[in-house]
């Protein structure tokens, strides 16, 4: 089958390590072209505007965006009014209005949008989603502890409005959750921890129940160094089941069900494909609009300015 002429904007951190070897692995797709303000792509064309290389590129017929999520929206306008397929990095937007709009944008235009939550390919999660369907489930408790400094040093945009803070990761424990419960939740409360310095959370504690009532509570860190902590615990008449490693491991009562090491970006790629060929579009937004309750129902709180670079400078 001829492949996908695939055009990327944003070469940055996660284009760079999980994108690029994706794409070139995958038959399906040939990378085309890149956009991106300070950096390029070796062996393709590189352009310093989205909008140019469209221009430029006639050819392409799909396009990755893995810029922030503010500046995602109006390169998606584009691609599609130009019908482009899009796949969109996640959180798929800045606001859920603005990612409804290019649901509908898609849906006119005839082109597949891919809104991907990369941790939901993650290898436990169907595991997870099969045994946890017929369970009478307990409880649930999610850490999504990890070092900020680590993870995102310098990139100045997720303390930003529309950048997310800690729900940047945590929104992927809420992809990871509200894929593997069999039932929606809904939020009773929200502590947000905001350093006195940033527009952007760096700690969340999160209470939700689902609609049989069953508790689910979620605690996001970003001020954890050492080991970090990527758990999803869920208690059932089936067993305690522990998701650790984001996804890539799984255990029932202490026997592992899977242990895998991860394979995300392939699984993305793998259904971006599918999804162009078919004519589908694929956009679910119940992690994004969590994360906006917790912002509109949250209780503020106020904590140290955080400085990056090394802890304490
Ligand atoms: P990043 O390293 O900052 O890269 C994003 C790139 O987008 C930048 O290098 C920048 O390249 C470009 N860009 C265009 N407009 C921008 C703007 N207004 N502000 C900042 N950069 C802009 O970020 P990233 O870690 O790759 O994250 C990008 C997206 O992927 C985020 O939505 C994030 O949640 C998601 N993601 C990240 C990871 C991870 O481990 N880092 C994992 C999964 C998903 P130019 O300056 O060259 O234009």
């Amino acid at each position: 089958m001829t492949p996908i002429r695939l055009g990327i904007a944003g070469v940055g951190k996660i284009a760079r390590d999980q994108h690029l070897p994706a794409i070139a692995a995958n038959p399906d797709f040939e990378l085309v072209a890149a956009a991106s303000r300070h950096a390029g792509v070796e062996g393709v064309p590189s352009y310093a505007d989205f909008g140019e290389m469209l221009e430029t590129e006639p050819s392409i017929e799909a396009v990755a965006l893995c810029v922030p999520p503010e500046p995602r929206r109006a390169m998606a306008e584009l691609a599609i009014a130009r019908g482009k397929h899009v796949l969109l990095e996640k959180p798929p937007g800045a606001t859920l209005s603005e990612v409804e709009h290019l649901i509908d944008l898609a849906r006119e235009a005839g082109v597949t949008l891919f809104a991907t939550w990369h941790s939901r390919f993650a290898p436990a999660v169907e595991t997870a989603r099969d045994l946890l369907a017929d369970a009478n489930i307990e409880a649930v408790a999610v850490t999504w502890k990890e070092d900020v400094r680590r993870w995102h040093p310098g990139q100045d945009w997720i303390w930003e409005p529309g950048g997310f803070g800690v729900f940047d990761p945590g929104i992927n424990a809420l992809s990871i959750v509200t894929a593997i419960l069999p039932r929606p939740l809904m939020l009773l409360s929200a502590d947000l921890t905001f350093p006195r310095n940033r527009a952007q959370p760096i700690a969340a504690s999160l209470t939700f129940r689902d609609t049989a009532d069953v508790p689910v509570g979620m605690e996001f860190d970003w001020r954890q160094t050492g080991p970090q902590s990527w758990d999803v615990e869920v208690a059932s008449d089936k067993g305690r089941l522990l998701i650790s490693g984001g996804g890539a491991r799984a255990s029932l009562d202490g026997r592992s069900l899977v242990d895998e090491t991860e394979a995300e970006y392939p699984g993305i790629y793998r259904h971006f494909a599918d999804l162009v060929r078919a004519g589908r579009s694929d956009a679910d937004l119940t992690p994004l609009r969590h994360v906006a309750d917790a912002f509109m129902a949250g209780r503020r709180h106020e904590t140290e300015a955080f400085h990056d670079g090394p802890a304490g400078a």
